[in-house]
């Protein structure tokens, strides 16, 4: 049985005294072969994670450095647990005090009301407009491969690979329903559509829709190539957190995740299928291993949620769920998240060896 876990290296670290290598000493006593931890600032919420400040040594970043990566890649050497920090490329808001608005304001997502409003707070609660970079720009490409830089610096010789998250433009429910409209936006719906205002009833025409979920596909699968391309070089693995809402969701913000494994641009894919409604849990991965099996290049690892912003699942249920998901045709399953699993749930993963 393949086992992932989900992180957030602070909280983690904090929950085992201080010491980051008893996280790796937790998962291989486990059987969790890979740990992919958030390293970056995290506001406090009633989540179970929050990070003070960054926890590599950044040196990109103005923010207060605490590097927890370094000893934890250190002990999962030696141990042979993977670590695959996240590598977020167009997410600002969660470094404190640097909104993307604040930061880049012309490079930031910003859909038609929220452009006409100007700077401010967006209408009508979209609480992504103005808070990430618009993938559109390659200037905001360039910025998240110079991320990767410092990620891949301050890791050092013992980094092993990399995970890619939000990878994409924003959510569908906001970003299809109130199309971008930052400068490098309507400066491609003018190629495309011969102007340069795309409105929500524009998209139901089903060729305007694909003109413009293949440009945003463009866009980002650029990026992953390039990232591919580094990574690569660097003897690195690559894998990415991906949309559980394949269709609905993945495809319409420029993650076409299923091409990137078919293409061999990563080497897995985490499906982030966290949901407690085993039924809608069980009808996404059952599409997605038939969609995987279509390609041999990737490892699928299934998401399972202990605890998420989806709801609780009882360790009991998460077994159920991962049983589900080796069924449907699932390399292995990752769970979200590290602290959300109690001590004696970590021992129940011993059930599905
Ligand atoms: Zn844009």
């Amino acid at each position: 049985m393949r086992w992932a876990i989900w992180g957030h290296l602070w909280t983690d670290t904090q929950r085992e005294g201080g010491r980051p290598a008893a996280i790796v000493e937790r998962c291989r006593a486990s059987g969790i072969e890979l740990y992919l931890p958030h390293t970056y600032p995290i506001a406090a919420s009633s989540r179970g994670y929050f990070s003070p400040g960054i926890t590599y040594a950044s040196r990109l970043f103005a923010l207060p450095v605490h590097d927890l990566l370094t000893p934890l890649l250190a002990a999962a050497h030696a141990a042979r647990v993977r670590v695959q920090p996240w590598l977020l490329p167009f997410v600002t808001e969660l470094q404190h005090g640097e909104s993307a608005e604040e930061l880049f304001p012309r490079r930031a997502y910003q859909s038609a009301e929220f452009a006409r409003a100007g700077a401010g707070a967006p209408p009508d609660g979209a609480a992504k407009d103005g808070k990430v970079l618009c993938p559109t720009w390659p200037e905001n490409r360039a910025r998240a491969v110079r991320a990767l830089h410092d990620l891949l610096a301050a890791g050092g010789p013992h980094l092993t690979g990399i995970n890619l998250d939000m990878v994409r433009y924003p959510n569908a429910d906001v970003s299809w329903d109130r199309p971008c409209h930052c400068q490098a936006c309507r400066r491609e719906y003018l190629r495309l559509f011969g102007t340069d205002t795309l409105r929500p009833e524009d998209l139901r025409q089903p060729a305007v829709a694909y003109l413009f979920a293949r440009m945003r596909n463009a866009c980002i699968r650029a990026l992953v190539e390039e990232i591919r391309d580094i990574t690569r070089g660097a003897g690195l693995e690559l894998t990415v957190s991906a949309r559980a809402h394949y269709y609905e969701a993945a495809v319409l913000e420029g993650q076409d995740w299923v091409a990137w494994a078919r293409d061999g641009l990563v080497d897995a894919v985490l499906t982030m299928n966290y949901t407690a409604d085993r039924a809608a849990h069980a009808t996404h991965v059952q599409l997605h291993g038939r969609l995987m099996r279509q390609q041999q290049r990737a490892l699928h690892y299934d998401g399972v949620g202990r605890g998420s912003s989806m709801g609780e699942n009882p360790i009991e249920a998460v077994l159920t769920l991962a049983r589900d998901s080796l069924a449907a045709g699932a390399d292995g399953v990752s769970i979200f998240h590290y602290n959300a699993m109690r001590d004696d749930d970590f021992r129940r993963l011993a059930d599905l060896a």
